[in-house]
């Protein structure tokens, strides 16, 4: 099971992955989770990472495919995988799909949690107050729907037109959201 989750800030993609890992067995891919680990590890990625995440800006496509393609080579990743916050450009998407090519491999599904936006940033400003996220705040959020209008939802277009997209509802309480993924996933 090889598996992208998109979605906007605050679509619910973290939890449900967590979710998706359990049930099918894979591992999950978060980029934010990578680059927020590297920040308080403090290496050089994470300095970096920084200054792009606390104004609500993507890092710079080429860094990202490097991280991902790393992960890729990992034996864990063979039997499948979930991908959650990559790709998040068009370029992301088409340098995982070459990569993923190269192996003779490619995506099972794209699944697409949508949410309003005034929802989103209702639960991304309280989960603020309760982990503290440095990019949860009202001017970064708002930067990052922009970004994620702008960037990312183009790619729904994109795997659409491959026969990939997955589009579910994800408003309403975590379990019916997971038992809405499992049913698009059959
Ligand atoms: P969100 O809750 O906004 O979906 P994430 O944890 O996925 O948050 O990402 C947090 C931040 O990490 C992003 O705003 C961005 O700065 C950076 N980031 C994560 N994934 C990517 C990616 N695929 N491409 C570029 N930047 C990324």
């Amino acid at each position: 099971m090889k598996i992208v989750l998109l979605g906007g800030p605050g679509a619910g993609k973290g939890t449900q992955a967590a979710k998706l890992k359990d049930e099918y067995g894979i591992p999950h891919i978060s980029t934010g989770e990578v680059l927020r680990e590297a920040r308080s590890a403090g290496t050089e990625l994470g300095k970096k990472a920084a200054e792009y995440m606390d104004e609500g800006k993507l890092l710079p496509d080429d860094i990202i495919l490097g991280i991902v393609g790393e992960k890729l080579e990992m034996q864990e990743m063979k039997n499948g995988f979930l991908f959650d916050g990559f790709p998040r450009t068009i370029p992301q998407a088409e340098g995982l799909d070459e990569m993923l090519d190269n192996k003779g491999r490619s995506l099972d599904a794209v699944v697409s949690i949508e949410v309003p936006d005034e929802t989103a940033v209702k639960r991304l400003l309280r989960r603020a107050e309760i982990e503290g996220r440095t990019d949860d705040n009202r001017e970064t959020i708002e930067h990052r729907l922009k970004i994620y209008y702008d960037q990312t939802e183009p790619l729904k277009t994109y795997y659409r037109n491959r026969g990939l997209l997955k589009s579910i509802d994800g408003i309403g309480n975590v379990d019916e959201i997971f038992e809405r993924i499992k049913a698009v996933l059959g």
